[in-house]
């Protein structure tokens, strides 16, 4: 708290941002634990890259015209004077690590993944922040796409595991460099004669990025776009092979899918598949996850050719869903045992006691407020304890601890080093 003029300021955290608080932190323990056994049952391994990288990486890479690269990002020059910008997304940063550290080459695949927060300076709402953390999936150095299938599996299986209901997942091919310029000038050319009915963004938006038109949400906009062309009525034949083969390993899988032509991303560096997964629960953000293949993103940020394709959820959309669905978290560990000091006298030996059941991984604790005996046993109540252990003279004296359960209110003996084995 600072003082000013006479009125306090009291310091909160800035805007778009929260605290994770330790009730919360347990969900998001769950969902990150159930994320990395997924991640290991497919081979994905971890990976964990700078928080902040040079600007460029992400104009180049997520493109100039875009709105994260336009609007959302938060750049600062450094005190050596670099244009230095806090990651909004991850795919960037790990391909320029695979490119950087030579982890690329004919026949290797890198399975990655990563957990980590992102930031973007967008207009905060319920499930939209300005720090929000991904789990972040990418399988970099095939063009195969069952890869894109499997990318898509995986995300569906994480949501799964963690009993989320109704999610579904919409599919689109947003083409390549070959076959996507001739669509957006037949976009272009279908959208012209509305231009004046356009919402003020698209009409900023239609000769930079006239393909984010397609999922502009004002109803006039959608009016209009209703009947325009459908990019995967375009693609080249390379492109129309890869999106029947992805819809192909999706049934057979078993996956459903929708085909939505209105789902372009944001990014620009999508090639070929672009997909979402969208929870009902969740309003206008509604999406828990959302990727594709980036084949030619490599190449944008100055590397290697590399394909590949992934896909980042957000974890706090992930635990809203859940909430909202009221999906069981598992309970947390409960306290194993609550040492009551009887005598004051005695509490050095309280505390030696509390040290040597910890030392052997349980989950011990004592008072540390002198409170009485039946506010140590009120205590041990709230704090779920299955045991109380008593420290008194006598207890002490003869050498036997006294043990009490506090679900059957049983007492038992039990000498003192061997607690754990009553
Ligand atoms: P994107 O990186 O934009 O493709 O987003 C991938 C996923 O990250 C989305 O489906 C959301 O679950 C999550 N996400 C993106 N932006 C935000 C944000 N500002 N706040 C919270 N979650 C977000």
């Amino acid at each position: 708290m600072a003082s000013n003029g006479g009125m306090v300021l009291v310091i909160k955290a800035p805007r778009g941002t929260h605290d994770i608080l330790p009730s919360e932190m347990e969900k998001w323990h769950y969902v990150e634990e159930v994320a990395r056994k997924v991640a290991s049952d497919y081979g994905y391994k971890e990976i964990r890259t700078p928080i902040f990288e040079h600007t460029e990486l992400f104009s180049r890479g997520i493109g100039d015209t875009t709105d994260i690269v336009e609007k959302e990002m938060y750049t600062f020059k450094d005190k050596g004077g670099r244009s230095i910008t806090l990651r909004p997304e991850g795919t960037a940063s790990i391909v320029r690590a695979i490119g950087e550290h030579k982890l690329y080459g004919k026949g290797k695949l890198q399975k990655l993944f990563m957990i980590g927060p992102m930031f973007r300076y967008e207009r905060p709402q319920s499930g939209r922040y300005r720090q929000f953390w991904q789990l972040d999936f990418e399988a970099i150095g095939s063009s195969d796409p069952y890869l894109d299938v499997e990318i898509i599996a995986l995300s569906v299986e994480i949501f799964s595991r963690l009993g989320l209901k109704g999610l579904s997942v919409e599919l689109n091919s947003v083409g390549c460099p070959k076959c996507r310029p001739k669509y957006k000038e037949l976009l272009k050319d279908y959208l012209r004669p509305y231009f004046d009915d356009l919402c003020e963004s698209c009409q900023s938006r239609f000769d930079r990025n006239v393909l984010r038109i397609l999922d502009c949400k004002n109803e006039g906009c959608r009016r209009i776009t209703e009947s325009a062309p459908r990019m995967v009525d375009y693609l080249c034949e390379e492109c129309s092979w890869h999106f029947e083969e992805v819809k192909k390993g999706l049934n057979s899988l078993g996956i459903p899918y929708k085909i939505n032509h209105r789902l372009v991303r944001g990014l620009d560096y999508y090639t070929k598949t672009a997909y979402e997964v969208i929870s009902g629960e969740l309003g206008a953000q509604n999406a828990v996850c959302g990727g594709g293949r980036y084949d030619g993103l490599s190449e944008d940020i100055g590397g290697p050719s590399i394909p590949g394709v992934g896909f980042a959820a957000g974890v706090e959309r992930i635990v809203l869903t859940m909430e909202q669905q009221e999906v069981a978290f598992p309970r947390s560990r409960g306290m194993e045992y609550f040492v009551v000091v009887l005598d004051s006298r005695y509490k050095e030996f309280a505390a030696r006691v509390v040290y040597e059941l910890r030392h052997r991984g349980i989950y011990a604790d004592m008072d540390y407020f002198g409170r009485s005996l039946k506010a140590q046993m009120r205590y041990a109540d709230t704090m779920g304890a299955r045991k109380v252990v008593f420290v008194g003279q006598e207890e002490v004296d003869s050498g036997m601890a006294k043990v009490k359960d506090m679900q059957t209110g049983e007492q038992v003996e039990v000498e003192w080093g061997k607690i754990g084995n009553e």
